[in-house]
């Protein structure tokens, strides 16, 4: 397995562990072996010069193109998150406040003291910010949290930067053993506590159902005013953060797109008319009868995106992009968002990065974060739109695939959801095989069928979708399918 085939692509919730743990993925490639741009006239291969113990012609951009364009849907981190995501998403419902079950009685009145405390200090930045208004956003942190004075400064900003439809903070619960003796001496004031607080906003125009974050936020009590004193104390394993607590954001908007970018304004701009191009071609397959709108999230380091991701440190050193409902639990109509790897889609080329953003707009405007489709018919599709959009040879597009089958190994069957998985050996076939499996659909029936073909497995509410699709749409069974996919690649191939 070479070191860019360890990434795989997971879409549903259910992949993702009790834990909320992500795709693990192998370890970072040592300092100093960098990539070549993309050579144009073979788009999806590069040559690595000067590496010395690696072969010429590693498909590096292929895989990265293909096998790491991952998206998954980021499932609730920890325990808390699960019950946040279970909770009511009004913040005056019933539920908002901590619930004392084995607390005594004083105890318990502490809690509800600190919740209204709490809750009073979220509403006066939330109406802050609905009434842009800095000054009362800045009296609202702690006079003495310096380094959290400028973070708040930055994060006021980017709420006045991003397009934001609404925007609500929600006390949920508070832990008071969370923070140390020495912090709590530090902070000093008469008290101080830790509580969990879900974010939850709306970038107007793109977003039809918030995205929902939950923050640790800090609290201190000094001279009888509660204060915020942090947005990132004791973040658990999972817990996603805000790109807008992240750094100062630029954003760009194009005619289908919204770029938010950690890096700079510029790197904003350029990737709006990729993005546009990306929903364009999408929309000349699929049709337009979907938002026509994507969101795409520029990190300028691999930590920034890890923090949006909820992921562990150098979880993504090798994925080019990720696409990911910014929501605790997968839903139909979640504010969905493409989030690059700074580093790799550099690398892409211009080229790359098209077919990158191709491919995952598909999964945008299909809603592949919550439909029934088999991973082989979404990738596969996903790849077909892109290679519509930018074509590529096929003896480069497909070289894994064909190297197997001119040695005879002609796949038995369409890819299975498990050879999609991070671990898998044979992650690039899996795509290449997806890939000519719908385009043999559009060859042989028709652009329109292969579309009609998904819509009809996408909408089906039974478990015989698939095959009832084969029937209703193709008039032929799988394996009659299959049969005639093996003729076909064995026909592309030479073999
Ligand atoms: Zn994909």
């Amino acid at each position: 397995m070479s070191r860019l085939t360890g990434a795989g692509e997971q879409r549903r919730a259910e992949v993702i562990d009790e834990h909320g743990d992500t795709v693990p993925l192998p370890v970072t490639p040592p300092a100093g072996d960098s990539q070549e741009p993309i050579d144009h006239r073979q788009p999806l291969y590069v040559t690595r010069a000067g590496t010395g113990s690696r072969p010429p012609f590693t498909p590096i951009i292929k895989k990265v193109a293909l096998g790491l364009a991952v998206c998954l849907v980021i499932g609730g981190g920890y325990a808390g998150l699960r019950r946040i995501a279970d909770a009511p998403a009004d913040p005056k419902a019933p539920g908002a406040h901590p619930q004392a079950t084995s607390a005594t009685p004083d105890q318990a009145q502490d809690g509800v003291r600190r919740a209204v405390a709490g809750e009073a200090v979220l509403q006066k930045m939330t109406d802050a910010v609905e009434n842009d208004n800095r000054t009362e956003f800045l009296d609202t942190i702690d006079p003495k949290a310096s380094a959290f004075r400028t973070s708040a400064r930055t994060i006021f900003s980017n709420l006045s930067t991003l397009p934001l439809g609404t925007f609500q903070l929600r006390y949920v619960s508070d832990d008071t053993g969370a923070l140390t003796p020495n912090r709590t001496a530090e902070l000093g004031g008469t008290q101080s506590w830790l509580a969990q607080v879900e974010v939850s906003w709306q970038l107007s125009g793109y977003d039809v159902k918030p995205a929902r974050e939950t923050l640790p936020v800090t609290f201190v009590t000094r001279d009888g005013t509660t204060y915020a004193a942090s947005f990132s104390e004791r973040f658990a394993a999972g817990q996603r953060r805000p790109i807008w607590a992240l750094g100062p954001v630029d954003v760009a908007k194009g005619k289908h797109s919204l770029v938010v970018s950690l890096d700079s304004e510029a790197e904003a701009k350029s990737y709006v008319a990729v993005a546009d191009k990306a929903v364009e071609s999408v929309s000349k397959v699929w049709g337009k009868n979907w938002r026509q709108k994507v969101i795409i999230y520029l990190p300028a380091k691999q930590d920034q995106m890890e923090g949006i991701l909820g992921a562990a440190p150098n979880t993504y050193t090798q994925i080019a992009a990720v696409t990911m409902a910014e929501l605790d639990t997968p839903a139909v109509g979640a504010p969905v968002r493409i989030v690059a790897n700074p580093k790799l889609f550099e690398e892409l080329g211009k080229q790359g990065r098209r077919i990158v953003l191709t491919h995952e707009t598909t999964h945008v405007a299909s809603t592949a974060t919550a439909s029934p489709v088999p991973l082989w018919l979404a990738e596969g599709f996903a790849d077909y739109v892109a290679f519509t959009a930018v074509p590529v040879q096929d003896e480069s597009a497909a070289k894994e695939l064909f190297k197997a089958v001119r040695a005879g190994k002609v796949p038995t069957a369409l890819p299975t959801p498990e050879s999609f998985a991070a671990s898998a050996t044979e992650l690039p076939q899996a795509y290449e095989a997806a890939w000519l499996a719908c385009r043999l659909i559009a060859e042989r029936e028709g652009q329109a069928k292969l579309v009609k073909f998904y819509l009809a497995v996408h909408t089906s509410k039974s478990t015989t979708g698939l095959a009832d699709a084969f029937k209703s749409v193709l008039g032929m069974t799988e394996a009659e399918f299959v049969a005639e996919w093996q003729k076909y690649l064995e026909r592309l191939a030479g073999a």
